[in-house]
Formats: C-alpha cells, sequence, structure tokens
C-alpha cells in the first residue's frame, strides 16, 4: 500500500497505474466501521481505492472541535492496509501557505439543516472535495448517507460544474442499538452514550407515526416529544425533500421525504437522517 504525502506523490504514483478505474474514499481518518464499508463499496466499483486522510480546517468553524479532532493515522493505515487500499493520501496541507484565496462557494443548499449553524462549512467541504478531485482524478467517488446535506451538495457540485466523476451514496452503518457510527462518538461519556441512541429510536418511531398519518406537523411534534424528557439539545428535526433538501410541508409524490436530525448530547454533537417511508 502506497502513502502518498504530496499531491506530488501521489500524482506520480496514479501515473503508474495509468489505465486503471480508480475510487476516491475521501475521509478525516478516525476510521470506524462506516468509513470501511465505503472503502469496500469503492473497492467493489473500481481497480483502484485511494482513501484520503486529511482534517479539513477551511471546513471546522472558529468555536469546533479542529484542535481536538481525533488524529490516529497510524491505526488508519492499519485498517486501510487490511482492507486492501492500494494508496492513502494523507496531505500535511493542502492549501497555500498564506491561506486558500480561491475557494468554491455553496448557494442555498447550504442554509437549512447543519449548514445554519455552521456558517461556511459547506464551502470548506466543497472547496477540499473540489482539490481532492483535481489531484486524484478519480473516475468515482463514494461518501456516507450518515453526512446527507454533503452528500446532496456533491451531488449538485459535479453537475452543475460538469465533473466527470461518479457519485456513489453508501448506507449509514450504526452500531448495535442503533447509534450511527461517528469519529465523534468518542467524545461521549457512558451516560452519553446510553443516551444517544435515542435520536434512532425517534426517527424510527417518526417513521411509524408516518405510516398512521400524513401530516407533517404532527409527525415532527410526536418525535420532539420523544426527545423532551432526555438531556438531549435538539438542534434541528425536519422533514426535508431528499434532493433539493427543501422543507416539506405537505406531502407530494414529486418528494422524496427524509428526517434530519442534528443534537448535542453534552459537548458531543450527533447528526442522523432516515427516510420518512423505509423502504421494505
Ligand atoms: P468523515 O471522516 O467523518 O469526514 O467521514 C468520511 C466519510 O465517511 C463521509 O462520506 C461520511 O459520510 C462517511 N461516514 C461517516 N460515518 C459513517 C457511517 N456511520 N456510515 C456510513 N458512512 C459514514
Amino acid at each position: 500500500m502506497m502513502i502518498a504525502k504530496t499531491p506530488s506523490d501521489l500524482r506520480h504514483y496514479l501515473g503508474t497505474i495509468k489505465q486503471e478505474r480508480i475510487a476516491l474514499v475521501p475521509t478525516m481518518g478516525c476510521l470506524h466501521a462506516g468509513h470501511i464499508s465505503l472503502i469496500r463499496k469503492a473497492k467493489r466499483l473500481a481497480d483502484i481505492v485511494v482513501v484520503s486522510i486529511y482534517v479539513n480546517p477551511l471546513q471546522f468553524g472558529e468555536n469546533e472541535d479542529f484542535g481536538q479532532y481525533p488524529r490516529v493515522f497510524e491505526d488508519d493505515a492499519a485498517i486501510c492496509k487490511a482492507e486492501g487500499v492500494d494508496c492513502i493520501f494523507h496531505p500535511h496541507n493542502l492549501y497555500t501557505d498564506d491561506g486558500a484565496k480561491i475557494t468554491l462557494q455553496v448557494h442555498n443548499l447550504d442554509k437549512p439543516l447543519c449548514g445554519a449553524s455552521r456558517m461556511g462549512h459547506f464551502d470548506g467541504v466543497v472547496t477540499v472535495v473540489n482539490i481532492l478531485f483535481n489531484v486524484v482524478q478519480p473516475n468515482i467517488a463514494v461518501f456516507g448517507e450518515k453526512d446527507w446535506q454533503q452528500l446532496a451538495i456533491i451531488h449538485r457540485m459535479v453537475s452543475d460544474l460538469h465533473m466527470p466523476i461518479e457519485i456513489v451514496g453508501s448506507e449509514i452503518i450504526r452500531e448495535d442499538d442503533g447509534l450511527a457510527m461517528s469519529s465523534r462518538n468518542r467524545y461521549l461519556n457512558k451516560q452519553e452514550r446510553a443516551l444517544a441512541p435515542k435520536l434512532y429510536n425517534t426517527l424510527q418511531s417518526m417513521q411509524s407515526f408516518a405510516s398512521q398519518t400524513h401530516h407533517i406537523e404532527n409527525i415532527l411534534q410526536h418525535g420532539l416529544a420523544q426527545l423532551e424528557p432526555h438531556p438531549i439539545a435538539v438542534e434541528y428535526l425536519d422533514i426535508r425533500d431528499e434532493r433539493s433538501l427543501q422543507s416539506v410541508r405537505r406531502m407530494d409524490e414529486n418528494i422524496q421525504p427524509r428526517i434530519f436530525i442534528a443534537a448535542k448530547i453534552g459537548n458531543t454533537r450527533l447528526l442522523d437522517n432516515a427516510p420518512l417511508f423505509p423502504k421494505i
């Protein structure tokens, strides 16, 4: 397995395997079973798998956890090797020393959900993904549905900017109790960890409620009522169309409604989402 630490190392490596179909799996490291499922999907779809590991400063706000974000490269490299990854791209810095002077900007799709509290976050995401796409020039890139808004924005980026890259979404991998796996779950203490599955339980409870009524406000109220008794600070609980991310207030056959939640348990911000009407 090749470990490339600079874009030129990576280009040099990719130059040796020119004819193959390349898949990129962008990550910030601290790999878990969620990332592994992306790597396995990438392996099924391409000949060469490149995993990027880069904690992107541009997507963190001033008071966010950039400094404390877990960095465990040796463990990550062992996982990649065991999974048969061909190359890890692990740059020290992807921006010029005097900062990023040219960036991309998302319009509208970044306003709701996570974008409302994380100003500039998705601009940072699309900028780094664009750099990674330019450096790796993959045929395919695999992203998790766990970060649904990010996936929707990246779909739109490749479409609007005519990038010849196939974007593949990969289903959310969960702990046995339903908690969506995340590198940030390790911030949770024992009591917080015990409470964390409540987010997914609430989404499931809203799904069953939706089989009795299509009244969106009532479904949302039902969800909030599940969370209310617990020390869970709900940032948003919303039902939006899967692609446009527009708020759904009435059911309509052109809409694919999805439930989105972000909440803080203690100091840890957790995200989850699920279709309002799961396919059986
Ligand atoms: P991150 O390292 O958190 O930036 O995540 C890298 C990629 O892994 C993103 O595309 C995430 O959506 C995806 N991912 C993270 N957690 C999960 C999970 N539990 N299930 C599926 N994909 C995930």
